[in-house]
């Protein structure tokens, strides 16, 4: 079987589907292709994929392939490179029926990995936990490079320094891992999230959480999520939590918001009159940017100054460590392709299995997931 690996074209894209450490493996079985610069600005380079025993070739020799692995979904021309029935691995935005339409237009099966479901069968393959986890990384070293003041506590002959308050907003995989990386840097940390069994795990970290109580049996309910994702809050409790998030907000230096709903713009947390609360000089990082933002203020791709706090919107920090970014992604990628190669290395999807039924989103023409 032929696998390819073309180049990521999408602005901003740094990362690659495969490493040289898993297309080894692949290679061990496989005709792995390999698009001349595909791993370049993910610090690997053509040789260390030659080495790894794949070939390299053009971007129609790695769209061509029966299998293709993907970060991001193939445009129209590339689209037009790949074969009638060919395999695509990748994050392809299920949320995003045009783009699903014009896939299965192409005639392509195709897996959207952000659908895999949350079961601990699956968890080697979670790309949103890969990456979210790096993205909360890099959100705390955005926010130390933005943030004109030290993060830890200082005490030197010229005088006491303070620790910067950090306040994380959504502490799922990247705002545990935010925790665990401002908390490293010596920064005082409150966290807030919908979730109930969030709270032990922001205490454990040595953080402390904003408890916003639950008044109805509804409200409750809907905190427990589904399928380990959250879903929007009524209206009154996100009104409490927006008085207690006000408060807090008028004593943190930095704040990283992390967010979302699947499916959903991401909830509104920091408005406009909490920054104006905030003290100038604080910094935002609004990792929710891409769906819609956390703060109404936050711009995608810009690092603006409103109200004298700097509030970045950059969409996709796990791109930032493009190297250990794609390291990982790599892996998921890998693991998910066992589902679909047998023991005798053909193609075989089963269409019963419970994460390719929930990945799959087209075949043979047809729209199967919206
Ligand atoms: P996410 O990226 O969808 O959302 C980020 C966080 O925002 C979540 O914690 C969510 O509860 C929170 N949020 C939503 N609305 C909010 C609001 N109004 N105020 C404050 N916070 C709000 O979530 P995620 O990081 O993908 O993961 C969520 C959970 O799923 C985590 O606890 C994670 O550990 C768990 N998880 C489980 C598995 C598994 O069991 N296989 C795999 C991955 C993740």
């Amino acid at each position: 079987m032929r696998i390819g690996i073309p180049a990521e074209t999408r602005a901003g894209e740094t990362r690659v589907a495969a490493t040289p450490e898993i297309v080894k493996k692949l290679a061990a079985k496989h005709q792995v292709v390999v698009q001349a610069g595909a791993g370049v600005a993910a610090s690997v380079v053509d040789e260390a994929y030659v080495a790894a025993g794949a070939t390299i070739g053009s971007a129609a020799d790695a769209f061509g392939c029966d299998v293709v692995l993907k970060v991001r979904a193939p445009d129209a021309g590339e689209r037009a490179l790949m074969k009638q029935g060919a395999v695509l691995i990748g994050m392809l935005n299920p949320f995003d029926a045009e783009n699903t339409a014009a896939m299965a237009a192409s005639g392509l099966t195709a897996f959207a990995l952000e659908a895999v479901p949350r079961i601990t069968r699956a968890q080697s393959m979670d790309v949103l936990s890969s990456q979210a986890n790096i993205a909360g990384y890099k959100a705390v070293m955005v926010a130390a490079n933005t943030y004109q003041r030290f993060m830890p506590m200082l005490m030197t002959a010229a005088g006491t320094v303070k620790a910067a308050r950090v306040l994380i907003m959504g502490v799922g995989v990247a705002g545990l891992q935010a925790i665990a990386t401002a908390k490293r840097l010596g920064a005082v940390i409150e966290a807030s999230d919908v979730r109930p069994p969030v709270k032990e795990q922001v205490e454990s970290l040595g953080a402390k959480f904003i408890d916003v109580p639950y008044l109805t049996d509804e409200e409750k309910e809907i905190a427990q999520g589904a399928g380990g994702y959250a879903r929007a809050m009524p209206a009154d409790w996100m009104r409490r939590q927006a008085e207690l998030v006000h408060e807090r907000a008028k004593l943190a230096d930095i704040i990283i918001t992390t967010a979302l709903i699947p499916g959903r713009p991401a909830p509104v947390l920091i408005s406009e009159d909490t920054v104006k609360a905030m003290k100038p000089g604080s910094v935002i990082v609004d990792l929710a940017v891409e769906q819609g933002g956390n703060c109404p203020l936050s711009e995608l791709n810009k690092t603006v100054v409103k109200h004298g706090v700097s509030i970045v919107g950059e969409p996709n920090l796990a791109t930032l460590v493009a190297a250990d970014a794609s390291a990982l992604y790599a892996r998921n990628v890998l693991d998910f392709l066992k589902l679909v190669i047998d023991k005798d290395e053909n193609l075989v999807i089963d269409r019963e299995d419970e994460i390719l039924k929930a990945t799959l989103v087209c075949a043979g023409g047809d729209v199967l997931r919206k």
